[in-house]
């Protein structure tokens, strides 16, 4: 039986590194009754020297605890028994509630969250000198000036729009992979309150305004390190107005008649679920 500090994950890319035999579906919904037994095969993997890099220990929240991970070259070729599956794409099978995924799935995003940020942090961003990793927590400090780093976590604001006949705002986004529609998202301002950049987003890609702007959610979202938070705000004046530029489509939409909308596993779902089941947000 694996205890949580046996987990073991390889990513390449935005990739988890899976069985090839493994059904996307069970990739995470296997965990849920105990370990996940695929994990074994990787350890072995591991054991092995197969991989090219060896996996390193990142602590979890109760910092005593941790999980094993490690980021593969995208030049490194798997073979014939494994394959990549998006983390994103795997999120659809995630449990979840008004507090987030279950644990399974949050020792994923952090993991990955973490080793991006310590790719990205070799070096020192104010003097050049080499980093190392801190002792007493997870932080990265230079070895020459003594700068501290940490995690870098950017938030983004998702909201969910209804207006007076309560119809929500969907709009398709020219960044958008698929031709899905969404709520209206966008990052936080330096120097911005959460609300600001609800009234502003909104104001700049649709052009209209709101008020009535409430907090409902978060989600981590490592892609490559945001936290979204999830608000709903109520339409209050001004003609809808795609800008154009991020914004191709936008437009009112009731329950039961709404495009094509994003997968399970995003927090732009979930609140649209929320809203079509008539729960309140
Ligand atoms: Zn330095």
């Amino acid at each position: 039986m694996m205890d949580l500090n046996d987990r073991i994950f390889f990513f390449q890319g935005t990739d988890l590194v899976v069985p090839e035999k493994i059904q996307d579906e069970d990739i995470i919904r296997s965990s849920a009754a105990g370990p996940v037994e695929w994990q074994n095969d990787l350890l072995n993997f591991a054991a092995r020297s197969a991989a090219p890099v060896t996996p390193e220990k990142i602590r979890l929240f109760d910092k005593s605890s941790f999980v094993s991970a490690a980021l593969l070259d995208d030049s490194f070729l798997l073979s014939d028994e494994w394959k990549r599956v998006s983390i994103r794409s795997i999120l659809c099978y995630a449990e979840r509630n008004d507090f987030g995924f279950s644990s399974d799935v949050e020792l994923i995003l952090r993991a990955y969250h973490i080793l991006q940020w310590k790719k990205n942090t070799v070096f020192c961003g104010r003097c050049g000198g080499k980093n190392k990793d801190s002792e007493k927590d997870i932080s990265r400090i230079c070895g020459s000036c003594g700068n501290i780093i940490f995690p870098r976590i950017s938030p983004a604001v998702i909201v969910l729009i209804t207006n007076e006949d309560d119809h929500i705002l969907l709009a398709k986004n020219r960044n958008f992979k698929h031709q899905f529609y969404s709520l209206i998202a966008g990052f936080v301002e330096a120097g911005e309150s959460l609300e600001e950049t609800v009234v502003r987003e909104i104001k700049e890609e649709v052009n209209i305004d709101v008020d009535s702007v409430r907090y409902v959610l978060s989600q981590p979202w490592p892609f490559p390190d945001s936290i979204m938070l999830g608000f709903c705000a109520k339409y209050s004046g001004g003609a809808l107005k795609p800008d154009g530029d991020e914004i191709l489509d936008a437009g009112w939409f009731s329950r039961g008649e709404l495009p094509e909308i994003p997968n399970h596993g995003s927090i732009a779902r979930y609140m649209i679920d929320q809203w079509q089941e008539g729960k309140s947000l």
